[in-house]
């Protein structure tokens, strides 16, 4: 298949391009390298630097590139913090950008999309684990933003029969098993690269957020899903809808929760290094519990992650931290 991928420079979007190209296909990026990292794009894809914003980069790409069997599309911001102080700026590139990737798309009959959207759509739980038929009431704007593109897409393909696939992706973690490329935010956010990050020496701690949610342990628990296991879950998702699949919302987690306090603990585990924490407050729009049903995905995908355990998931991450402790940084 050829296959472009849109922000293929970021976390998720590099580890899905390397999983493609091990597969054999062929892959066009497309990336505006606001935060992701042209160090990360696999040699043998093609890259256009552009902004989905920008009406002509896309067109471009589209134009130049014939026979494109499926877009994947990660280009957007994705901090809950920044979202909250922001809003805008999510509505600007994840809302305006899907638009106008969008107009391009159906221009240039272009019918086969897969996306990322966010556990942070459902916002507070009523159940765990959560199923896709659960109710969506995100606790903040870049959720929204998430929960609005899904909508996008539904109402596109009532009018020009674009076909989706959204993938609502729970904690997102690990590293290529190379460790050639990996987590490399500015700044970080994510609970595993800071604990590593405390590990290599460069944070003096890692601040856990609150330790009196009703818990095992006090602390959040969450569904941390290996990136290259997000990324067969995208592969699988194009392949479905060329085989004629209808569009439609999947959950990828491991459906297992760990606490914060747990990851800590595999992380001293794995690192041999002694990892300083200090116990702080809870953090605005935590929920306590966030556990996924990918049963969906795993039935109808025919999804299967292979690098669910947490000593994976760390080990990958430390490979990758350990070595690039300055991220993609000389
Ligand atoms: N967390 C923490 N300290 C940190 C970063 C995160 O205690 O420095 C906690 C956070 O409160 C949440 C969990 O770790 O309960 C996972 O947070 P992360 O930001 O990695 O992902 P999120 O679940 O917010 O998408």
């Amino acid at each position: 298949m050829k296959i472009l991928v849109l922000g293929g420079a970021g976390y998720i979007g590099s580890h899905t391009v390397y999983r493609l190209i091990e597969q054999g296909h062929s892959v066009v990026v497309f990336d505006n390298l606001e935060t992701g990292h042209i160090e990360a794009v696999h040699p043998d894809a093609k890259f256009y630097k552009g902004d989905l914003r920008n009406r002509e980069d896309i067109d471009n790409v589209l134009d130049n590139e014939k026979d494109i069997d499926a877009v994947i599309h990660f280009a957007a911001n994705s901090l809950v913090g920044e979202s909250m102080t922001n809003p805008l700026k999510y509505y600007d590139n994840n809302l305006n950008g899907t638009k106008v990737l969008l107009q391009s798309l159906v221009a240039h009959n272009i019918d086969k999309v897969v996306f990322s959207s966010t556990a942070a759509t459902y916002g507070e739980p009523e159940r765990t684990p959560i199923l896709e038929t659960d109710p969506t009431n995100p606790t903040n704007c870049y959720g929204e933003t998430k929960k609005s593109m899904e909508r996008m897409f539904y109402w596109v393909e009532k009018a020009h029969n674009l076909h989706y696939v959204s993938l609502r992706y729970f904690n997102a973690c690990g590293a290529h098993i190379s460790g050639e490329i990996g987590e490399a935010h500015s700044p970080e956010t994510h609970l595993i690269p800071i604990i590593l990050q405390t590990a290599t020496g460069k944070r003096d701690h890692i601040s856990i957020f609150g330790t009196d949610y009703n818990t095992k342990d006090g602390t959040c628990v969450r569904d941390y899903i290996h990136v290259t296991d997000l990324a067969q879950a995208h592969i699988l998702a194009v392949q479905y809808l060329v085989n004629g699949g209808k569009s439609d919302i999947f959950n990828l987690g491991n459906g297992v929760g760990f606490t914060v306090k747990e990851v800590i603990e595999k992380a001293k585990e794995v690192t041999g290094k002694d990892i300083k924490v200090v116990e702080e407050g809870r953090r605005a729009g935590d929920p306590a519990v966030l556990i996924a049903s990918s049963d969906k995905a795993k039935k109808v995908l025919g999804w299967c992650p292979e690098y669910d355990s947490l000593d994976t998931i760390i080990s990958t991450a430390w490979k990758w931290h350990s070595t690039h402790p300055n991220g993609y940084s000389k």
